[in-house]
């Protein structure tokens, strides 16, 4: 049986894990380009009884098309948590069963990023490098900071990774924190001492905004400009979930005219972004490729949970981070 491996960083810290899938499977990685079309990525994954793939909604995805033609392929295996380039309701009706690295504490590595883009972005580390680096040390006042102590933090998204940023803004940092979850009980943020609100309430009051939704239809575009024009205009927006959750030409606009002066994100509607785009250019801007699970603690964890997983599917048992567990109730 083979094994194709799409992901750049599937295992990249743990060779054991190939090890491991090696004894039992062949292991073939193949690059798969941006702009790769549905057949060109169909061909590259025909003889796969499973795969890895990794965040890319561009050369990641695997849509209804690609598994069309694609008739070996029994298992997806996605090297991280969102699911947006895959078309689960297809695989669910081909009986290919997905997989994800959900439970691997990727979203405690996930929330360690954010807090280090909210930190950052405050304290303007990154620019203050620029400026000790390009002999700019004694204009130091031009980088004053803002405390996070005391502070609103208002957290889009109240699930696995929204609840670390939560508790680690309130315990570490002292920050009072409200987030906006339509999907979540109340009882819930109750239990955690969060207080629930409404996305205008929240886009309102919050010094600092952090978003950790997945991308569905619902959420495209959910920060559009309209949205920039509730928010403070100190308030700092990060952006750790997937890049079209915020309208990017909206976010530029916002930025151009001050309408909105720090911005963080790890993920963009283009990955990586074209060489024009010009938020590239912008100061108070800062960006991180993606990074948001990218730590060897992390890449070693996520390796296990999957090669667990696969072998357990392959010996007919119902994997422990099975996304669409139909399959295996009505096989
Ligand atoms: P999760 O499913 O545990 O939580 C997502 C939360 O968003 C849920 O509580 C859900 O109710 C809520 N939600 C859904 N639609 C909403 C809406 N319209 N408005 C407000 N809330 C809504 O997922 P998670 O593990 O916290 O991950 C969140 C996302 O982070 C993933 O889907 C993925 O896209 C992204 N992610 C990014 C990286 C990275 O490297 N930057 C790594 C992992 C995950």
């Amino acid at each position: 049986m083979k094994i194709i491996v799409t992901s750049g960083s599937f295992a990249k810290y743990s060779p054991q894990a190939i090890n491991e899938l090696s004894k039992r499977f062949e292991i073939e990685h193949r690059k798969i380009l941006r702009d790769a079309t549905d057949e060109e990525i169909a061909e590259e994954l025909k003889d796969a009884d499973a795969v890895i793939i990794g965040g890319s909604a561009g050369s990641g995805r695997i849509n209804r098309k690609i598994m069309e033609l694609t008739p070996k392929l029994k298992l997806i295996a996605k090297h991280g948590l969102g699911l947006d380039n895959l078309d689960i309701k297809a695989a669910t009706e081909k009986g290919i069963a997905i997989i994800n690295c959900r439970h691997t504490m990727q979203e405690r590595t996930v929330a360690e990023h954010t807090m280090a883009l909210i930190l950052s972005t405050v304290r303007k580390v990154v620019e203050a490098d620029n400026y000790v680096k390009r002999g700019k040390w004694k204009e130091r006042s031009e980088l004053i900071g803002l405390e996070l102590y005391g502070k609103t933090l208002g957290v889009i998204g109240f699930g696995s990774i929204g609840r670390i940023v939560a508790k680690i803004a309130k315990e570490g940092f002292e920050m009072n924190v409200m987030a906006y979850d339509p999907y979540v009980p109340e009882k819930l943020f109750r239990d955690l001492n969060v207080k629930s609100t409404e996305l205008s309430d929240l886009l309102r009051k919050s010094d600092v905004i952090t978003i950790h939704v997945p991308l569905t239809d619902e959420t495209r575009n959910l920060i559009d400009y309209d949205e920039f024009k509730m928010m403070k205009k100190e308030t700092v927006l990060v952006n750790a979930s997937r890049g079209e959750v915020i309208n990017e030409e909206a976010l530029l606009e916002a930025v151009k005219n001050g309408r909105i002066t720090s911005v963080a994100l790890d993920v963009m509607v283009n990955e990586p972004p074209d060489d024009d785009n010009e938020l590239l250019k912008m100061r108070n801007v800062t960006i991180t490729p993606h990074l948001g699970s990218y730590t060897i603690d992390a890449n070693i964890r996520m390796a296990a949970a999957l090669t667990e997983d696969i072998s357990k599917y392959f010996n007919g048992e119902k994997p422990l981070r099975i996304v669409n567990p139909e399959v295996f109730e009505n096989p």
